[in-house]
């Protein structure tokens, strides 16, 4: 069997890489001129949370994301595993209690506690929460690194291609993970932007993401090496990326400067917008439309959820297996009224 895949984001790379694992030859097109450029995935935070983002999310968000946590592990070894801090104000502690309610897999911490995780928070909270299982990762390291995985493999990211309905290979299986492009062929699609600061100080160590929450604008730190800091990240119901409000860029800074104010000092290295895809109900899809597989809807759990839709998608694909809690409507013909022209698939 042959696959191509198009897009070199998480999803396109984690798809390329568990059907090459498997002896499929595969390809990846990706439009942009080099890895990440164009992609959501660039901007990611890299938390794999999947305990935490159960606080606003479905049952299958954490039952996927423990599942790729295990994958990111066996095939990045840089994948961090220390675990998650939540924390907030003492005038914000009943977010914590509601944050406590709706999660799961988690121990309270005291100021004690706090201090002996991330000594360089002594002091600045008296209470939190510690996900102990959860990790995170640089995701412009781990895209390097199945980019790389899948050339040992032998094959090839064809970049400055743009797959369209007529240079498609004929014969070949059409796996598209082309995010929020998609969304002219899947019109269930919407877009939620999401901005990002990547911070430089060498006053602070963290060891682990930390989350600042708060009744408006919970937002997270996450470190990254030689003193970088991700501050992430807003959440707009927006088609468009293009560029970051001075609204935004004032919360994302608050709040680095609310968790530690030698972030106030820090250099601010990059001010970075992505645009996340997602289906109405915020979850992933595999949709099925003649030879084409849709991997899609994964909202802001790229890189929590590819590695386990990859699986299911390598499945689907090569035993016909059926996976309805992914799967939903099949096919989508029509959406709201709007017909998907078979036309108008690859
Ligand atoms: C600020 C921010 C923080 C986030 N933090 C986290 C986090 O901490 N943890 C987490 O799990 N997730 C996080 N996410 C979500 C995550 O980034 C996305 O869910 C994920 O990147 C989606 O990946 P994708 O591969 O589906 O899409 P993309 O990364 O957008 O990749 C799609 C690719 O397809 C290419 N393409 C499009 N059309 C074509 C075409 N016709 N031909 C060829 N190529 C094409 C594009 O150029 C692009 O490279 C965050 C997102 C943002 C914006």
């Amino acid at each position: 069997m042959q696959a191509s895949i198009i897009g070199a984001g998480v999803a396109g790379l984690t798809c390329a890489l568990e059907l090459a694992e498997r002896g499929v030859a595969v390809e990846v097109l990706e439009r942009a001129a080099s890895l990440g450029a164009g992609s959501c995935s660039w901007f990611a935070g890299g938390m794999l949370a999947p305990w935490c983002e159960r606080e606003s999310s479905d049952p299958l968000i954490a039952r996927l994301g423990a599942e790729s946590l295990t994958w990111w592990r066996e095939r990045f070894a840089a994948t961090v595993v220390n675990g998650t801090l939540v924390v907030a104000q003492p005038r914000d502690a009943a977010e914590l209690v509601q944050f406590g309610r709706r999660t799961a897999h988690f121990e309270p911490v005291g100021r004690d506690a706090i201090a002996a995780l991330e000594p360089d928070l002594a002091g600045r909270f008296e209470r939190g929460l510690y996900f102990a299982q959860e990790g995170h990762l640089d995701p412009r390291a781990a895209l390097t690194a199945l980019a790389e995985r899948l050339e040992a493999l032998g094959v090839r990211i064809r970049f400055g291609v743009e797959a369209t309905a007529g240079n498609m290979p004929a014969g070949s299986m059409l796996v598209d993970c082309t995010g929020l492009a998609a969304a002219a062929r899947l019109h269930d699609l919407r877009g939620v932007k999401g901005e990002m600061l990547l911070l430089r100080s060498k006053e602070l160590a963290l060891s682990r993401p930390v989350r600042v929450l708060h009744p408006r604008l919970p937002l997270y730190v996450v470190p990254r090496a030689q003193g970088h800091f991700m501050v992430g990240a807003t959440m707009i119901e927006s088609d468009e990326g293009a560029y970051i409000s001075a609204r935004s860029m004032l919360e994302l800074l608050s709040a680095a400067y609310a968790l530690h104010p030698c972030l106030g000092e820090a250099q601010i290295v990059e001010i970075g917008t992505g645009v996340r895809a997602a289906f109405p109900d915020n979850l992933p899809r595999l949709r099925r439309e003649g030879r084409t597989l849709y991997v899609n809807g994964l909202y802001r759990h790229g890189f929590l959820l590819a590695p386990a839709l990859a699986r299911r998608a390598a499945d689907m694909m090569l035993h016909g297996s059926q996976f309805p809690e992914v799967m939903g409507k099949q096919p989508s013909t029509e959406v709201e009224g709007r017909a998907i022209s078979p036309a108008a698939a690859f």
